[in-house]
């Protein structure tokens, strides 16, 4: 294994706040890592950091081995993606992605044959002569990744590139960067706030939160073994019910701790009778149609739930319901 990235107690402070706080993080040669976290995590200012673009306050930063947290960002073998393209307005897209291979003083015959096949790569190879003004959103997206790659840089960085794209054109680009990374094996450091592109393109996820990283794993792990409160509820839907002994018993043992147990949404369902190892009473407070599914919402004594049902529930609001889940299938974590 070749360590292709490599963070040590990271620091990067603005005034008293330290929008990065002590981060540790290896990345593979090859993997697709992606710090994933809510706006204002220091997503941004990490790969920042990465790609010199900005300097630490305090840590080391390596690439393929070499310390470069005291270099200029042009000598540190990165290219960076992103969120709106910013290519040059006034070059045509083969100019555009030709200019980073003059940067680094490419043989000049050896640019366009380069260029050509980056742009067959991105399926973009009929648009070399356009200009940027003259293609949608998700063209100028396929060539700001064109332009990062040609370089083969050792590490790419890419900071939310699709999030300025309508639904079905983000889909498409994420399909078409997972696949580039499997045909070219190159290193990402991918940020986004969106947890499921995180789930589709990742070989591991950083979960990020107030400068911190709370989880490192596989999207799996990080989904089904959750090591916070906070990892719990940013990745996927939950529900959660307060527990204390003071609300009574009417599900849980009135001697459980006093803390939250959080429950995903496809792990209850309306019960009749008995047949769940855990029921609480709820009233529905709203029936919504999702398009295919509808989704039901419940408040109990001890905190509101949702959940969703493929066909039309016979229940609608101010009916009194019981919801049910296995015990497997909830996480409890203390009040902190
Ligand atoms: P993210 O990309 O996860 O949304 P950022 O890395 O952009 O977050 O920002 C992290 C924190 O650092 C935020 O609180 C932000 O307000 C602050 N911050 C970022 N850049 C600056 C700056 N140039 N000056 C002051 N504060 C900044
Ligand atoms: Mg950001």
């Amino acid at each position: 294994m070749v360590c292709a990235l490599r963070l040590e107690r990271v620091v990067r402070r603005y005034g008293s706040h330290a929008a990065v706080d002590e981060i540790d993080l290896s990345v593979e040669k090859g993997e697709f890592l992606t710090l994933l976290g809510p706006s204002g995590c220091g997503k941004t200012t990490t790969l920042r950091l990465i790609g010199g673009m900005d300097r630490p306050d305090g840590g080391i930063i390596e690439i393929m081995g070499r310390r470069v947290d005291r270099l200029p960002s042009y000598k540190r073998d990165t290219a960076t993606v992103f969120q709106s393209g910013a290519l040059f307005p006034h070059l045509t897209v083969a100019e555009n992605v030709a200019y980073g291979l003059k940067m680094r003083g490419v043989a000049s015959g050896d640019i366009a044959p380069r260029v050509k096949r980056i742009l067959d790569v991105v399926r973009m190879a009929g648009f070399s002569e356009r200009y940027p003004a003259e293609m949608s959103g998700g063209q100028r997206q396929r060539v700001a990744l064109a332009r990062a790659m040609v370089v083969e840089p050792s590490i790419l960085l890419f900071d939310e590139p699709m999030s300025a794209l309508d639904l079905k054109l983000k889909l498409e680009l994420r399909t078409e960067i997972r696949r580039l990374h499997d045909e070219l094996g190159y290193t990402a450091v991918f940020v986004t706030h969106d947890q499921s592109e995180a789930m589709a393109l990742s070989d591991r996820i950083a979960v990020m939160n107030k400068g911190k990283i709370e989880q490192i794993g596989s999207p799996i792990e990080i989904f089904e073994k959750p090591a916070s409160e906070f990892v719990y509820t940013f990745v996927g839907e939950s529900c959660s019910l307060q527990l204390s002994p003071i609300l009574g018993a009417s599900a849980m043992d009135a001697n459980a701790p006093v803390g939250k147990l959080f429950i995903r949404p496809t792990s209850l369902g309306l019960v009749n009778g008995a047949g769940a190892e855990n029921v609480v009473i709820a009233r529905v407070t709203s029936v919504e149609y999702l398009g295919g599914t509808y989704r039901i919402h419940a408040d109990t004594d001890r905190g509101s739930l949702f959940f969703d049902s493929p066909i039309a529930p016979a229940v609608g609001p101010d009916h009194m319901v019981k919801i049910g889940w296995k015990s497997a299938d909830a996480t409890y974590f203390p009040l902190p």
